[in-house]
C-alpha cells in the first residue's frame, strides 16, 4: 500500500518511541478497493498525552476520545486505540476505554470493511474478513448487527450510504438486524439524517428504494409514492421511481436541483384521481408537494436559501414551458427569479422529462426550443433594473415622482425594455417616465 511521506514519518515516530501504530479505516478499505484514499487515519497505542510529548505541533480535536490531530504536511488525525461502551442513548457511548490491542479497537468500528487496519512491515489486519467483503460487496456489521445498530443508531444509515457510494448490497443478516431497528432512528439528530440523505442522493439515490421504512417517520410520502403507480401516457413508472430517476438525471450534485428532484413529486400520491376511462390524474400536485417540502425542510433543519428556494421550484417543476418571451418575462421578472434560480429551474425541469415514458420525453424538444430563446434573450434582453441605462436617482432628478413611485417607473421601464430592447436608452428612458 502506498502511503504518502507524512503518513510513513508519524508512523515511524510513534513506532522508534515504542509505539504500535497502523493506517485504519476508510483508507485501508479504498486501497483494497484499488481506488486512491481522500485521507488517511491512524489508531496507536500512545496515549493522548504521550503524542502530544511526541510532536511538536498537535490539536487536541477530540483528546477525551483519544484523537489527537498531528500537524504534519497535512493534518492527520491519530486516535489511541479504543472500546466504546454503554450507548445510552442509542448514539453516542457513555465511555471510551483506552486499550492497548489493536483488533478490540477494530472491533468497535461499524462494518467489517472498515475494520482494517495497515502497517508496512506487517501488512493488512483484518480480523473480520473485510477483504472477503469487499470482494464480495457487501456491507455486513463488524459482530451481532442488532447489537451494533442498537448501540449507534447513525450506523444505520451509514450502512446505506456505504452501499450509495460503493455500489455494494447489504449482507442479509445486517438488512434484517436494520429493518427490526428502524425506529431507533429516532435517536439521531436531524441534521445528522440530513447529511447522510444528502450523501446518497448524490452517490446513489436508488438507494431510496430501500430506505422508505427508515425515513417513514419523516416522509411517509416516500412509501406511498412507491406504491403510487401512474397510468397515463407521460409516465411508465411507479411515482417514486419516476422520483429517483429524475434525481439520476441531474448533470450537477447542486443540493437545490438535488433536493427539489426529489421532493418535486411527494404531492402525487395525495392528488391521485383516475378518470373513468382509467387515466390517472394529479392536478394540484406541485403545490401539495411544496407543502411537503416545506414541512420536511423545516424539521430536518435546512439552510434558509434551500428553505427559501426548494419549495418555489417545486411549485413551480409543471409550469408552462411555451418558448415566448412572455413566459421569459414572466419568470424573470413578474416573479423576480433570479438568473441562478431561472438555472436551477431549468435543470430541474429537464430532469424532471427525462425520467418520463418516451412519450412524455418529447416534451424536451419544447423545453430546447424555451432554453435557446433564454439563453439569447439574456444577451439581448433587460432583465433586472441593473440591466437597465436609468436607475431610481435619474427618475428623482428628473421627475416629479417620489417613493414607492420611483419603483413603480422603474418597473414600467424594465418592461418596456424587456419587450424592445432598443428602448434601454438613459434619455429615450426619461422621456418615457415623463410621458
Ligand atoms: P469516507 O471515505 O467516506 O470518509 P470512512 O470509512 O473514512 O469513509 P468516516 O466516517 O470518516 O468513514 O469514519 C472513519 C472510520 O471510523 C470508519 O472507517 C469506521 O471504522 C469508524 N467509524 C466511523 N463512524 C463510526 C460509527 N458510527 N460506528 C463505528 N465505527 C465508526
Ligand atoms: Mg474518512
Amino acid at each position: 500500500m502506498y502511503l504518502p511521506d507524512y503518513v510513513m514519518k508519524t508512523l515511524k515516530t510513534l513506532n522508534d518511541a515504542g509505539y504500535e501504530a497502523y493506517v485504519v479505516g476508510g483508507c485501508v478499505r479504498d486501497y483494497v478497493m484499488g481506488k486512491k484514499p481522500n485521507d488517511y487515519d491512524i489508531c496507536t497505542s500512545a496515549l493522548p498525552d504521550e503524542m502530544e510529548a511526541l510532536f511538536e505541533r498537535t490539536i487536541p480535536t477530540g483528546k477525551k476520545h483519544g484523537t489527537i490531530t498531528v500537524l504534519t504536511e497535512e493534518p492527520l488525525e491519530v486516535t489511541t486505540f479504543r472500546k466504546e461502551s454503554d450507548y445510552e442513548d442509542h448514539r453516542h457511548p457513555d465511555r471510551v476505554e483506552f486499550v492497548s490491542d489493536i483488533e478490540i479497537d477494530l472491533s468497535r468500528r461499524d462494518f467489517t470493511i472498515n475494520a482494517m487496519a495497515y502497517h508496512p512491515d506487517t501488512g493488512i489486519i483484518d480480523p473480520f474478513d473485510g477483504q472477503k467483503d469487499i470482494k464480495r460487496k457487501v456491507v455486513r456489521c463488524v459482530g451481532d448487527a442488532r447489537t451494533r445498530f442498537e448501540e449507534d443508531a447513525l450506523r444505520m444509515l451509514r450502512a446505506h450510504r456505504f452501499c450509495a457510494k460503493l455500489a455494494f448490497t447489504m449482507d442479509v443478516e445486517t438488512r434484517d438486524a436494520l429493518n427490526m431497528n428502524a425506529d431507533l432512528l429516532k435517536y439521531v439528530s436531524v441534521e445528522r439524517i440530513r447529511d447522510e440523505v444528502n450523501q446518497i442522493l448524490k452517490y446513489n439515490p436508488w438507494q431510496i428504494k430501500e430506505m422508505t421504512k427508515l425515513l417513514e417517520p419523516w416522509i411517509p410520502e416516500l412509501e406511498l409514492a412507491d406504491k403510487c403507480e401512474q397510468v397515463s401516457p407521460w409516465h411508465n413508472m411507479n411515482v417514486l421511481d419516476h422520483i429517483l430517476k429524475a434525481v439520476m438525471s441531474s448533470p450537477v450534485k447542486d443540493e437545490t436541483v438535488l433536493w427539489t428532484l426529489f421532493l418535486h413529486d411527494l404531492g402525487k400520491p395525495a392528488c391521485k384521481t383516475t378518470s373513468t376511462e382509467g387515466r390517472d390524474h394529479f392536478y394540484a400536485h406541485p403545490l401539495v408537494g411544496k407543502m411537503i417540502g416545506k414541512r420536511i425542510m423545516r424539521q430536518w433543519k435546512f439552510p434558509a436559501r434551500m428553505q427559501h428556494d426548494i419549495p418555489i421550484l417545486i411549485e413551480y417543476h409543471d409550469d408552462s414551458i411555451h418558448p415566448s418571451l412572455k413566459t421569459i418575462y414572466k419568470y424573470r421578472i413578474k416573479r423576480g427569479w433570479s438568473e441562478e434560480l431561472m438555472e436551477k429551474w431549468l435543470i430541474v425541469r429537464r430532469c424532471d422529462l427525462l425520467a418520463h415514458s418516451p412519450t412524455g420525453q418529447q416534451t424536451i424538444l419544447k423545453l430546447n426550443e424555451f432554453e435557446a430563446l433564454y439563453r439569447k434573450c439574456l444577451k439581448e434582453h433587460p432583465m433586472t433594473y441593473k440591466d437597465l441605462k436609468i436607475n431610481g436617482k435619474d427618475i428623482l432628478e428628473n421627475t416629479e415622482y417620489r417613493g414607492s413611485e420611483i419603483k413603480e417607473q422603474l418597473d414600467a421601464c424594465l418592461t418596456l425594455c424587456f419587450y424592445q430592447p432598443e428602448m434601454n436608452d438613459r434619455d429615450r428612458l426619461i422621456q418615457f417616465v415623463k410621458r
